[in-house]
């Protein structure tokens, strides 16, 4: 993205990530799901916001169709509007992650270099990509919105899957298979994975 406006400054504010971090009672974190359409992001990002919020956490959920109807509305789905889609994505996801909280992201995000980007705006282990993995055969026959369908049909153009590229995760901190794993297994994975690595506390 080239830097249109000048003379900005950042502005810090005397309440340090840190001093959030302590009175929240867990670390501020992006945890980036990544994946097919219909591979289980939505679903399973739902239940983990679910069991973080009861644990008191300060917890949210950026999701893709969500995001498109007001922030991105102006966006499709050729390859120059899903990086900016997912550019603006990282950048709100980063301002949530360093104001406390554990910031959910629910986007196919299918191309490797937009992630790294948004990867590389947190430090290190602050943000956790999960590549929710599913067979294109299994995330057809779920098809909860009737896309694929379309999508075959020529209906949806620029589809990921059939008609655009998705570019696998090769280093993914957790990788959950939707083929083999039931929702409260992925959900255990990742939040083992938070526990384990001091992100929140344990049980
Ligand atoms: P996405 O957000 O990746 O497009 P969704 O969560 O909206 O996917 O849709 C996934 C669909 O697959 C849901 O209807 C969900 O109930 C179903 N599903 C079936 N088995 C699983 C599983 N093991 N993990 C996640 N979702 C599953």
């Amino acid at each position: 993205m080239k830097q249109k406006s000048t003379n900005v400054v950042w502005h810090d504010t005397e309440i340090s990530k840190a001093d959030r971090e302590k009175r929240n009672g867990h670390k501020g974190v992006v945890v980036w799901m990544t994946g097919l359409s219909a591979c289980g992001k939505s679903t399973i990002a739902t239940e983990l916001q679910k069991i973080l919020f009861d644990r008191g956490c300060y917890v949210v959920i950026l999701d893709g169709d969500n995001i498109r109807h007001g922030l991105n509305g102006d966006l499709g789905f050729s390859p120059e509007d899903r990086e900016e889609n997912i550019r603006r994505i990282g950048h709100v996801a980063k301002l949530f992650a360093d104001s406390g909280a554990i910031a959910i992201t629910s986007f196919i995000s299918p191309y490797r270099k937009d992630r790294d980007i948004n990867r590389a705006l947190l430090k290190g282990g602050e943000f956790i990509e999960v590549y929710v993995k599913a067979s294109l055969e299994t995330c057809e026959k779920r098809d909860p919105k009737g896309l694929y369908d379309k999508a075959r049909k020529g209906i949806i153009k620029e589809f990921t899957g059939i008609s655009a590229p998705y570019e696998e995760p090769l280093n993914a901190e957790i990788v959950l298979d939707t083929d083999a794993l039931t929702v409260e297994e992925s959900i255990r994975k990742v939040m083992d994975f938070l526990v384990e690595k001091g992100i929140v506390k344990g049980e």
